[in-house]
């Protein structure tokens, strides 16, 4: 199939305890019906603000957590509920490059070791070709030739995300989750770092979920785009026509908020209402109401469903 993976309604829900025999009182809709396809090849940018689920998505589609509810289809094989000897063999495809190069790697191995442990958890090779493979993998991401001995704390942020990125490049993944990759380095250095994961997409014939808060970032990097609102997925388009139409009245707030590059284009910035609210209840009808400076009666009343409204373009919005 083209499609590398396909996400059909997919729920992650946490129970909430209270009271004095913590019964469940309730239910955190992290992720509360999300569907989306990437194409093989392409990146898909999965865009919100903090607290949305578009990390908790991303770690539910590697199986990092057990879905409460939908499908996910890894080339084209359902992984779903898959555990134990079968999960650990699909782990191999899906990898995933963290936020935070600074907690994410282990500060007592060597940066080779960090690289290499994958791959000598998977596979048989001889000590030599494995230096061999480790080394080449830490020259295609742009480190020093002497990194393989040194540690993590010895480098800065951003070649702290190049080890990151050679780890998760070890096992020949079809698919990298990368969440939030840049959102912790410096704004001189994320440029770099973007433009390489770039790169090794086209060397090594990768297909990513990008997940991020930063929609400069995000339109850089993807193909398509999902925005993601309190779990719910608001909006579906190829980048183009998402930043110059964007459709549900969140995404065009989100997008008035970009500063511009011109100066002598002046934007109308739309100022949202109030704070996002709590996914433990989440608002009626459509969860961005309270918000909404569009908002109808029907709003507060009915959930708008995901519907393509122009050419693979899709919205959830009643006034569409
Ligand atoms: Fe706004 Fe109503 Fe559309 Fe929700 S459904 S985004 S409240 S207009
Ligand atoms: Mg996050």
């Amino acid at each position: 199939s083209k499609n590398l993976l396909e996400i059909h309604n997919l729920k992650l829900y946490y129970p909430v305890k209270g009271g004095f025999f913590k019964h469940t009182v309730g239910n955190v809709k992290a992720v509360d019906n999300l569907s989306f396809k990437i194409k093989r090849g392409t990146t898909f940018g999965l865009v919100g603000e903090s607290g949305c689920g578009k990390s908790t998505a991303g770690r539910t589609i590697l199986r990092l957590l057990k879905p409460t509810d939908g499908k996910i289809i890894f080339d084209g094989k359902d992984i779903t509920n898959l555990t134990g000897k079968s999960l650990r063999e699909i782990r191999k495809d899906l990898q995933m490059v963290f936020q935070d190069p600074y907690a994410s790697l282990n500060p007592m191995q060597m940066v080779g070791d960090i690289v290499a442990e994958p791959i000598y958890n998977y596979k048989k090779k001889s000590q030599a070709e494995l230096k061999k493979e480790v080394r080449d993998l830490l020259e295609k991401v742009g480190l020093p030739k002497d990194a393989y001995y040194k540690y993590a704390h010895e480098f800065s942020g951003g070649q702290r995300q190049r080890i990151g990125i050679a780890r998760s490049l070890a096992l020949r993944p079809k698919l990298i989750i990368a969440d939030e990759p840049v959102s912790a380095l410096d704004v001189s250095v994320q440029s770099q770092v973007l433009n390489l994961l770039k790169d090794l997409q086209e060397e090594f014939d990768l297909t990513f979920l990008f997940i991020a808060h930063d929609l400069s970032v995000v339109k850089h990097m993807s193909d398509r785009i999902g925005v993601m609102y309190l779990g719910n997925m608001v909006e579906i388009s190829e980048k183009t026509s998402l930043y110059a139409a964007p459709l549900h009245p969140y995404t065009k707030a989100l997008i008035s908020a970009i500063p511009s590059s011109d100066p002598r284009k002046k934007k109308v910035r739309t100022i949202l209402k109030g704070d996002v609210p709590s996914p433990v209840n989440p608002p009626s009808g459509c969860p961005f109401h309270p918000r909404c400076p569009m908002a109808k009666e029907e709003c507060s009343k009915y959930k708008p469903v995901l519907k393509e409204v122009k050419p693979s373009h899709q919205v959830a919005c009643h006034l569409y």
